[in-house]
C-alpha cells in the first residue's frame, strides 16, 4: 500500500511518564480508519503526536514528507485537519461564517467547499444563518467538521466526535466520517463507542495502555481482543502475545 501517513514506532508521553509506546501504524488515501480504546488509552495523544502538539520519537511520514521537527501549522498545510474533543466553533459567528474563515481558498473555490459541507451536513445548510451557539451538540460536532474540511485535507483526525451525542446524532456523524473517505480524505477516528465507529471505518486500530493491541479489517476484529483493550483481558492479554 502507498501509505498516506505511516507511524514507526512513535513513542510520547508527558513528563516521565510514557502515553504512547512505540505505536507502528500505516493509513492509505481515503482509508477511514477507526482508532479504538479505552479512557487514557492514548488515543488523543496518538493524534497529538501525528499533529507535532506533543514531543515524540519515532517516525512520523505524511504525504511523502518527514514530519520530524515540523512545527503544527506546517503539518497543517501539508494537508492535516483536526477536529479535537470538544467540538470548537466559533459559538458568536453564524455557521455559514464559521465555515468561510476556515478556508484559505480563493472565493469561487469556498463557495464549491461550502456547498460540499451543506451536501454533507443538510442541517447546516438550513441553519447557516443562525449563530452557532443556537446549534444542538450534534450540530455543532458537523460544524467543526465542516470547519476541517474547508481546509481540504487529505487526512483528517477527529477525537470522539460521538461523545456527549444521541445515538441519532452520532448515527449521522459517522454515516459522515465514511462519507468522507469514501470521496476520498482519509479520516482517522478516536473513539470509545465502538460499534459505530467500526460500523463507519475501514479498519480499526486498538490502543491500550499507550500500545497498539491490534490492527485489521473492522469486519473481523476479534472479540478477545476487543475485549483486551476496554477491559483488559488477561487471557487476551496472552494470545495477543502480551
Ligand atoms: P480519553 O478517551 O480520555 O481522551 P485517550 O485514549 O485519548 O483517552 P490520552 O488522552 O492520550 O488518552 O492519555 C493517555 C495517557 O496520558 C493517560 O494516562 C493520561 O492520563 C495521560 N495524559 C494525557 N494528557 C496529559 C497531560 N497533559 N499531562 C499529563 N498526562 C497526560
Amino acid at each position: 500500500m502507498t501509505a498516506l501517513l505511516r507511524l514507526d514506532s512513535v513513542t510520547a508521553g508527558y513528563g516521565g511518564a510514557t502515553a504512547l509506546d512505540g505505536v507502528s501504524l500505516a493509513l492509505a488515501p481515503g482509508e477511514a480508519v477507526a482508532l479504538l480504546g479505552a479512557n487514557g488509552a492514548g488515543k488523543t495523544t496518538l493524534l497529538k503526536a501525528i499533529l507535532g502538539l506533543v514531543p515524540a520519537t519515532g517516525r512520523v511520514a505524511f504525504a511523502g514528507a518527514d514530519l520530524a521537527g515540523l512545527p503544527t501549522e506546517r503539518r497543517v498545510r501539508l494537508g492535516l485537519g483536526y477536529v479535537p474533543e470538544g467540538r470548537r466553533v466559533f459559538a458568536g459567528m453564524s455557521v455559514r461564517d464559521n465555515l468561510e474563515v476556515a478556508s484559505f481558498a480563493p472565493a469561487a473555490r469556498r463557495r464549491d467547499l461550502l456547498e460540499r459541507v451543506f451536501a454533507l451536513f443538510p442541517q447546516l445548510r438550513v441553519k447557516a444563518a443562525d449563530t452557532a451557539w443556537r446549534l444542538s451538540g450534534g450540530q455543532q460536532q458537523m460544524l467543526a467538521i465542516g470547519r476541517a474540511l474547508m481546509g481540504e485535507p487529505r487526512l483528517l483526525l477527529l477525537d470522539e466526535p460521538s461523545l456527549g451525542l444521541s445515538p441519532k446524532l452520532a448515527a449521522e456523524v459517522f454515516a459522515a466520517v465514511r462519507a468522507i473517505a469514501d470521496a476520498g480524505t482519509a479520516v482517522l477516528v478516536a473513539e470509545q463507542s465502538t460499534a459505530r465507529a467500526l460500523a463507519a471505518a475501514h479498519r480499526v486500530a486498538l490502543l491500550r495502555l499507550g500500545t497498539l493491541l491490534h490492527d485489521g479489517p473492522a469486519d473481523a476484529l476479534p472479540t478477545d481482543a476487543l475485549r483486551a483493550a476496554f477491559l483488559g483481558d488477561p487471557l487476551a492479554d496472552a494470545q495477543a502475545g502480551g
